[in-house]
């Protein structure tokens, strides 16, 4: 038994992030990239691999890998980047580091869920501000709950999880605006970033208040876990003291940095994703009783019916999509189908039409 005055009673009442057995199924759930890394490229990646020192403690820094990464993302020379085990950690870093007694962590609502639960990991207040109901974000009552409560920092996902789409580009700029006032952080977070059109790259360094942050998770490499944050080095010196040392071991960095090498195979990857999306999304429009949202991202969600019954018969024939309906009042009676591969996008849809028929 656990003494009850030890573990802290948020974490207690906290459940565990749920991730779903997805052996046996088509995986469409978790907005992986469907596609294997390039067969032609696989046999150099594992010789790069075979020549890492696992005997060693891997780089800390990463300089390499660094490297690599402005190079194939073009990051402007002014700003730094840090480097997480996958953007989640980053998000942790941010958030522990914001965590003055009293202080809160602002997001839209629905968001990816982690900014909630890092919140609460990190003994934030979580201040979430719905979006409208056509998932478009009211930029008033951001700004109202930025004057009002001070968070020290704000989340943005853009494209939004679980919606999909992009934010207004003035509305973005007017909240950055208005938490520098208040004297708030904003992380404009794009792990969808190479599947829509938008990005703050080009205009962070603008801004003395806004930091990015992206993953290769959506790329194709979501099991090699590396997400980064860029921004001014006045920033990301502090989170930086927060990283625990070697948090990106040598596998990782010998992969991530091949793969980037080879950035055009991978956005090449994206741009077929992108194309299946449209396609997918003619199929889905056809379906009746059923409603995609537009999507910059590599996912579409729709909305049904009876979403649980939908969910339920798609599980029954072996395809994994995320039930989202009970995340957020605006999520009700939703779907979260991540884009596969053209037969994976197939087999789904017939699924769909036969569980909508029952
Ligand atoms: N941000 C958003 C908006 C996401 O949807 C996800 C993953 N679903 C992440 C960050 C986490 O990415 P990573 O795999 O780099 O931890």
């Amino acid at each position: 038994m656990i003494p009850p005055d030890i573990i802290r009673p948020e974490i207690a009442a906290l459940s565990a992030y749920p991730v779903q057995s997805a052996s046996g199924f088509i995986k469409l759930d978790a907005m992986e990239n469907p596609y294997a890394f390039p067969a032609m490229l696989q046999a150099r990646l594992l010789a790069r691999l075979s020549e890492a020192s696992l005997n060693r403690y891997p780089s800390a820094d990463a300089p390499e890998l660094k490297a690599a990464i402005r190079q194939a993302m073009s990051i402007p020379a002014e700003l730094d980047i840090l480097l997480g085990n996958g953007s989640d950690e980053i998000i942790q870093l941010i958030a522990l580091a914001c965590a003055r007694p009293g202080a809160s962590l602002l997001s839209v609502e629905p968001a990816f869920v982690m900014f909630k639960m890092i919140a609460k990991f990190c003994g934030l207040k979580y201040v979430g501000v719905p979006l409208k109901t056509d998932f478009s974000i009211h930029i008033e009552a951001m700004i109202a709950a930025i004057e009002r409560d001070q968070p020290a920092v704000t989340f943005i996902a853009n494209p939004n999880n679980p919606t999909g789409n992009c934010f207004d580009r003035t509305s973005l700029h007017r909240l950055i605006t208005t938490a520098e006032k208040n004297h708030g952080l904003v992380v404009i977070d794009e792990a969808y970033f190479a599947f829509s059109r938008e990005s703050f790259l080009r205009d962070i360094a603008q801004y003395p208040n806004a930091v990015l942050m992206r993953t290769v998770s959506k790329l194709g490499l979501a099991g090699v876990r590396l997400g980064m944050l860029i921004g001014r080095r006045e920033w990301l010196q502090e989170f930086d003291k927060l990283r625990l040392p070697y948090n990106i071991n040598c596998l990782t960095q010998a992969a991530a940095i091949f793969a980037l090498e080879h950035y055009d195979a991978l956005l090449l990857q994206a741009e077929s994703i992108k194309q299946e999306r449209s396609r997918l999304t003619t199929m889905l429009k056809q379906i009746a009783g059923l409603q995609p949202f537009p999507s910059d991202a590599n996912f579409i969600l729709v909305r049904v019916a009876a979403a649980d019954k939908i969910f339920n018969a798609l599980l029954s024939r072996k395809i994994l999509v995320k039930h989202t309906s009970k995340s957020h009042p605006l999520m009700a009676n939703t779907l979260r189908l991540t884009v596969g591969t053209p037969a994976e996008n197939d087999a789904m849809i017939s699924a769909l039409k036969y569980s909508i028929s029952l």
